[in-house]
């Protein structure tokens, strides 16, 4: 590695290829919870750039200033105990968001941090030392080669990340503090395969391949090249290009809360996890969280059948019940025969309803326009399930 890479980073955009890797990585950043995202893939293929490339293009975040853990001003009920205790002279500050790296090495107190206990003991007053849980706060942990982490550092990491805190215990003495971040690993297939509990705890799963085209591969050194040439007027180059995502981030966060999806879309997404042999509800919802971020990256407001199938491949890759044919192939073919059986249940449902419509007119009863998941009166024969996942109503 050169020294220009520490000061000048590689621009997102100019990244060639490697899609999958990239929109995974975007989508984290616009909806952290998500839960991060596995890079599976060989060596050499970016993994590492694409991710500081991520947080270099980042806009940055307001921070408690002084704050250990650069807590967020605006969310006062995240604060840790030190912001708790200084309420009225808090100052913020502008961090940029950094990649923090979780070396395969690092031990549990390396990690979570260390409280001294002897001094909680004696002096009734706690000595937090902050691990690597603490840095990530607010930023993005990346564990390359996660394959080869100690599994129960890997548990532990997995469980802060899913609770946005991290607990440190010691012969009674306990400390918390808030631990948020967006969790990068990778890993290369061929050094061994994680557990597949720890697998599904990824919320996507980027599977990337060298590239085999030849012209692409040329295109990759010219620029690299390039870069390494003359790594500001590069950078400066694409420096439109990256703040155009980055401003598409920015307007997708602000988009998301507005994202809906109608029922038959829902339909399709549990009926491709159904399929698939998704264990769990964990594959379900994050299909649907990932639908509806890529919804709102396309500065779109409703989720749509190409959300859904794209974020499939995403959030199904490490998801999908081997068989000794498939090793863990995502099947394009597959998903789109759910995606069929999904709709034609869509059709079926909405005849029915049509036809209970016209019988409700008959009887002349009051119409039910509330809203499609309200409990219609009278008809105790539907399941509450069938009803969670009725077509919308085309005139509501
Ligand atoms: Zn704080």
């Amino acid at each position: 590695m050169s020294k220009t890479h520490n000061r000048q980073i590689y621009p997102f955009s100019a990244i060639v290829g490697q899609d999958i890797m990239k929109t995974a990585l975007i989508l984290n950043a616009i909806n952290p919870s998500i839960g991060g995202v596995l890079i599976k893939g060989e060596r050499g293929t970016a993994k590492s750039t694409a991710v500081r490339s991520l947080a270099a293009l980042l806009p940055e975040n307001k921070v408690v200033l002084g704050c250990t853990f650069g807590c967020d001003p605006e969310k006062p009920e995240d604060f840790c105990e030190e912001c708790r205790k200084n309420l009225i002279n808090l100052r913020t500050a502008e961090r940029k968001m950094t990649v923090v790296e979780l070396p395969v090495s690092a031990t549990e107190d390396m990690v979570v941090g260390s409280l001294d206990i002897s001094s909680a003991i004696k002096e009734g007053e706690k000595k937090f030392e902050p691990g690597i849980l603490a840095a990530a706060h607010r930023n993005i942990l990346y564990v390359d080669e996660v394959n080869l982490l100690n599994d129960h550092i890997v548990d532990l990491l997995l469980d802060v990340a899913a609770m946005g805190l991290n607990i440190i215990e010691r012969e009674g003495v306990s400390y918390t503090h808030p631990s948020s971040f967006i969790l990068v690993g990778t890993m290369n297939p061929e050094e061994g395969d994680l557990r597949p509990q720890l697998l599904d705890r990824f919320g996507l799963c980027a599977v990337i391949e060298g590239i085999a085209d030849a012209d692409t591969r040329l295109e990759i050194i010219k620029r690299r090249m390039d870069f390494e040439n003359d790594p500001k007027g590069f950078t400066a180059k694409w420096a439109a290009a990256d703040k155009k995502i980055a401003d598409k981030i920015l307007a997708a966060k602000d988009l998301l809360p507005d994202v809906v999806i109608p029922d038959d879309m829902l339909r399709i997404a549990v009926q491709i996890c159904t399929d698939a042999g998704v264990d769990g509800h964990r594959g379900d919802i994050t299909l649907v969280k990932t639908a509806k971020t890529l919804c709102a990256y396309k500065l779109r407001t409703e989720v749509t059948e190409d959300d859904i199938k794209e974020a499939a491949k995403l959030v199904l890759a490490h998801r999908m019940r081997k068989t000794p044919f498939s090793n863990e192939q995502y099947d394009d073919k597959k998903i789109d025969e759910s995606i069929e059986k999904a709709k034609n249940h869509n059709k079926s449902e909405q005849k029915e309803n049509d036809s209970e419509t016209t019988r409700k007119e008959t009887q002349n009863e009051p119409q039910d326009n509330a809203g499609e998941q309200k409990q219609s009166s009278g008809s105790g024969s539907d399941s509450s399930e069938t009803k969670l996942f009725k077509a919308s109503d085309p005139f509501a």
